[in-house]
């Protein structure tokens, strides 16, 4: 019994925001009713906030002043969502190189603005920052989704994440105690079997309402709970997978695992929530209140319902720091259906990955990291774990983690697909190991292509 739930969400959480001057519950409860509105009411909103700006980025910075007068346009050009691709797009380099003639005039002072930086997984580290208004009002909105998993607001939360340990600090104890309910961390950067029993030992004589956390760590604490401890019981009401891609073939065990649906969600560093997964799990809903967004192909077109393309991000919320028509490096697809929710807000099919991602082959096709690793994970029982790199056009390696199950057979069925797939003349080399590597940021990459691609 959680008796804190209801003292944190009716009490703890208002006398925090009024003390700290935050509007960030008011901003919540808008959120609850705005989910439902109209399309064009959303558009028109969304329409409102563009116009304003474009105006305020002109106006206060450098960079993009230049930018509309280098291709000759002007603020009053930009009147709908669609006029927007007359706007070249920004690039990972526009944001490394131009970073301080991004910062509107408006807010002279760095110091007071809130660094986010990215976690350079993709080859580039890049810096954004954004103020304390937009902050706020992503704070709201963010609690909207969190509770589309199942979660109420003010109910204990255990996180799978790349925080390390802090030392103890009461003020930041008493916070996450009272107010945001964080009350068990499993660090992801070192996970070994102590760890993870610690982590098990706390959830199950405190249970939590919701666990957080990093796609893949999911799976593994999933995995690790069905071999070593079948007889324990986690319960949530909520689980969220994210700052990765979720694979089909790991939601199943999780989902056994916890009786609990993942929710899956999208998101980066640069502009916070992209789009999220709702109780309904058909696909993930894109966040209009904060952000436009474009899913363009190789010429700049938009892309049809069901194609992948590049996600290309408007920030409607940050006047810190504007960011107009992003380039974030992913692939995702519309749905073509409305969530059965009755929620407006569309839907991505489904998330896609990186660019950096895509398998190219020697005629020229891209195979998505996501489908070919869900692939060779079904198709090949022995193998625990599997990690693709495309070192050049015809030559692979392949990282593995042997399984329970792996015999001779196992090398000889690799060897069959990975002809199937990327035909016979391509050369390999498996390293055995006993775990995947991870990048810097704790994430996992099952599928990296070195190979030079104009996607
Ligand atoms: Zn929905």
């Amino acid at each position: 019994m959680d008796i804190l739930a209801p003292i944190s969400r009716n009490i703890i959480a208002p006398l925090a925001a009024w003390r700290e001057g935050s509007p960030y519950l008011k901003t919540y409860k808008q959120m609850l009713r705005t989910q439902y509105d109209p399309p064009e009411v959303i558009r028109q909103r969304q329409t409102e906030k563009l116009r304003t700006l474009v105006q305020h980025a002109y106006k206060t910075t450098k960079f993009w002043k230049e930018r509309f007068d280098n291709v000759g346009l002007k603020t009053e050009d930009i009147q709908t969502l669609e006029d927007l691709c007359k706007l070249p797009l920004l690039t990972k380099t526009d944001l490394r190189v131009r970073l301080d003639d991004m910062i509107s005039s408006d807010y002279p002072d760095k110091s007071k603005l809130v660094m986010h930086e990215t976690s350079g997984s993709t080859g580039v580290s890049v810096v954004v920052y954004s103020d304390y208004d937009c902050m706020e009002f992503k704070r709201g909105n963010v609690l909207r989704h969190d509770e589309w998993s199942g979660w109420r607001r003010g109910e204990r939360v255990a996180s799978l994440w790349t925080v390390e340990p802090q030392p103890f600090h009461w003020w930041s104890y008493l916070r996450n105690k009272l107010l945001s309910r964080h009350y068990a961390y499993l660090y992801t950067l070192k996970m070994n079997e102590q760890s993870i029993n610690e982590f098990v030992d706390k959830l199950v004589k405190y249970p939590p309402s919701l666990i957080f956390g990093h796609a893949h760590s999911f799976y593994l604490l999933a995995e690790f709970l069905k071999k070593k401890r079948p007889e324990v019981k986690i319960r949530p009401k909520g689980i969220i997978t994210t700052a990765m891609v979720l694979y089909d073939h790991e939601r199943p065990l999780i989902e056994e695992v916890f009786h609990c649906k993942p929710t899956n969600r999208y998101g980066c560093e640069e502009v916070s929530l992209i789009a999220c997964e709702c109780e309904k799990h058909e696909g993930l809903h894109v966040n209009l209140d904060t952000l436009h967004i474009e899913v363009i192909d190789a010429n700049g077109n938009p892309c049809p319902p069901l194609v992948p393309g590049r996600v290309v991000v408007t920030d409607l919320i940050n006047r810190a720091m504007p960011v107009l028509r992003y380039e974030i490096g992913d692939t995702a697809s519309w749905s073509d259906k409305p969530c059965s929710c009755g929620r407006t807000l569309p839907l991505f099919k489904r998330i896609e990955g990186r660019i950096a991602d895509y398998v190219v082959t020697k005629c020229g096709e891209y195979i998505s990291g996501i489908s070919l690793t869900t692939f060779f994970a079904c198709e090949l029982p022995g193998f625990a774990q599997f990690q693709i790199i495309q070192d050049d056009i015809d030559r692979f390696t392949f990282n593995v983690v042997k399984g329970e199950s792996f015999t001779e057979q196992s090398i000889a069925d690799l060897d069959r697909l990975v002809k199937q797939r990327f035909g016979n003349d391509v050369r390999y080399e498996c390293n055995f190991m006993d775990e995947i590597p991870r990048e810097k940021s704790g994430k996992y990459r099952f599928c990296i292509s070195k190979v030079e691609k104009s996607f």
